[in-house]
């Protein structure tokens, strides 16, 4: 029996774990933090339960598959969120609620965009085209050179070109005349860890996944869920895992990864080592590879840092759903400087999920459960993170003002993570939240590849290889890996 070696317990690492089982291979996981998940994790404190990173996810049939692949059914119970969020945009008093019904989003911006419904249609249209002309193709495909990767793309229908050549400010910009709905198209962005106007149109296909291909989904009793129930079937799987363990150099003999080192200096051998580690850094450095110094990696796109705040809060705030964003009135000018200012935003954009809101067993009764995420700079550009108290109280005393609801009195539990705790915690290279940004010179064949170049026994999985990052793009990741893993390999004995 081949045994396979997986750093890290990130959903990329841990549904790799899941594929390799079932063909037969020996699984170890090595995992640096005291819990499996990664940014997928949970916070658990007096009787308050928040899901530390993702909130909801798209294209859940992404899930089928991996489930379906190891002959399971999905473990976990998947509800769509209706409404999909709601937008407080500073200064007004009614927030907006964004239907995939384009009938109902039409009536909430009767007073902003005369005929909404009939140009988004065409926006989604125009997206839905690009997602399936691609998806496949270039998005669920593993390329060994940069020639294959560029043959696939001029399969690409010729008339998605202009997307390239666009911001998806312009694209918004150019379909809608509300300044509000431009915004609130344009926010997806920030799910890539961008901002709009550094992000192609291409990634308009984000609003087709949301708005009308699948929609957003979240699991029943907190995202954490469904970790706990893949961490049950690795355990019948017979897959091994050692949480505080954290691999710091490796040992190669003639062109092979024989060996792997943790902090303590204990050594674990395998056959096979997959990297779920950040597939950059990893590169950098654990393997010392030039190509991805500390110089280059920092040259390189990387996504904005998360700061983030969870908070218990006695009562109820009617105001809130499961899901809000809350935007400042100078959307530009915060987006252009929010990725390389060194002070933190003194008038911050943020994102609330209210677990308790639909799952009201994850908070005591009559109280909620707050996660904020701020989107924030990196370490490169702002170190020192000892202000994190003062921003975060920045952010209650406008959420409390905005939700007229006095928050600061009724907190019970709290914690802040900057980006220096999700850097210590979880090794996010300087506390990027999403890994290497989606530029075009940094996906497909340009990204990070999910095959070492030197050691043809060390693969990466997870959300700076390919395809790129969020839970079902970590997903299909670890079956693009698992296909190069048996393409090179044969066979599990
Ligand atoms: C605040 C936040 C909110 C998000 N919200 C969403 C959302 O709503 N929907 C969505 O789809 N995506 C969301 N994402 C993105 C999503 O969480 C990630 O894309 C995905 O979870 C990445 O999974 P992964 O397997 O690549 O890596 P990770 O989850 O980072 O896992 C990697 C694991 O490897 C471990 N590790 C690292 N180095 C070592 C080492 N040397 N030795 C041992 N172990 C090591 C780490 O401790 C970690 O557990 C969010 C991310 C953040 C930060």
């Amino acid at each position: 029996m081949k045994k396979a070696l997986i750093i890290g317990s990130g959903l990329g690492g841990l549904s790799t774990a899941l594929r390799l089982a079932k063909k037969g291979y020996k699984v170890t996981i090595l995992e640096k933090h005291s819990t499996p998940g990664g940014r997928m994790n949970v916070i658990e404190m007096n009787g308050y339960k928040f899901d530390m990173g993702p909130s909801f996810m798209s294209m859940t049939y992404e899930l089928d598959e991996l489930f379906g692949s190891i002959g399971k059914k999905v473990p976990v119970t998947l509800e769509e969120l209706d409404p999909l969020y709601q937008v407080f945009f500073e200064g007004k008093d009614k927030p907006r609620k964004i239907y995939k019904d384009l009938k109902k989003l039409e009536d909430e911006f009767a007073d902003l965009e005369p005929n909404l419904a009939e140009k988004v249609d065409q926006y989604l249209t125009r997206a839905g085209q690009f997602f399936h002309d691609t998806e496949d193709k270039v998005v669920k495909s593993n390329f060994n050179n940069k020639l294959e990767y560029v043959l696939k793309l001029s399969r690409v229908p010729l008339k998605h070109l202009p997307y390239l050549f666009k911001t998806m400010w312009g694209e918004v910009d150019k379909t809608f005349k509300s300044e509000e709905v431009k915004i609130i198209f344009s926010l997806v962005a920030f799910f890539l860890g961008a901002t709009p106007f550094n992000t192609p149109a291409i990634y308009s296909l984000l609003n087709y996944t949301e708005m009308r291909h699948n929609g957003y989904w979240k699991v029943r009793g907190g995202m954490y869920k469904l970790v706990e129930e893949i961490m049950k079937i690795l355990n019948e799987f017979g897959v091994e895992v050692h949480y505080n363990t954290e691999i710091v150099s490796i040992g190669n003999n003639n062109g092979r990864l024989y060996q792997v080192v943790d902090q303590n200096g204990k050594t674990w051998e395998a056959d096979i080592f997959i990297s779920n580690s950040d597939a950059a850094s990893f590169r950098g450095q654990i393997l010392g590879r030039k190509n991805y110094s500390e110089d280059k990696l920092d040259k390189m796109h990387w996504t904005l840092a998360p700061f983030t705040v969870y908070l218990g809060v006695k009562g109820k705030m009617d105001r809130l759903m499961h899901h809000n964003y809350f935007l400042g009135s100078n959307f530009k000018g915060y987006a252009d400087t929010i990725f390389t200012s060194s002070i933190s935003p003194q008038k911050p954009y943020y994102y609330v999920n209210v677990l308790s809101k639909s799952d009201p067993e994850t908070a005591p009764d009559g109280c909620e459960n707050l996660f904020i995420l701020c989107p924030v700079p990196d370490l490169r550009y702002k170190k020192d993170w000892s202000d994190k108290e003062e921003l975060a109280q920045n952010i209650i005393d406008d959420l409390s003002a905005r939700v007229g609801y006095d928050i600061s009195s009724n907190i019970e539990v709290k914690k802040i993570l900057a980006p220096d705790d999700w850097a210590k915690t979880l090794n996010l290279y300087k506390g990027s939240g999403l890994g290497l940004a989606h530029d075009i010179d940094q996906v497909g064949a340009f990204r990070p590849k999910n095959k070492d170049e030197v050691f043809n026994n060390l693969y990466y999985v997870g959300a700076s290889t390919t395809p790129g990052t969020g839970l079902p793009m970590v997903i299909i990741s670890s079956r693009l890996v698992t296909e190069r893993i048996e393409v090179d390999h044969a066979s599990a004995v």
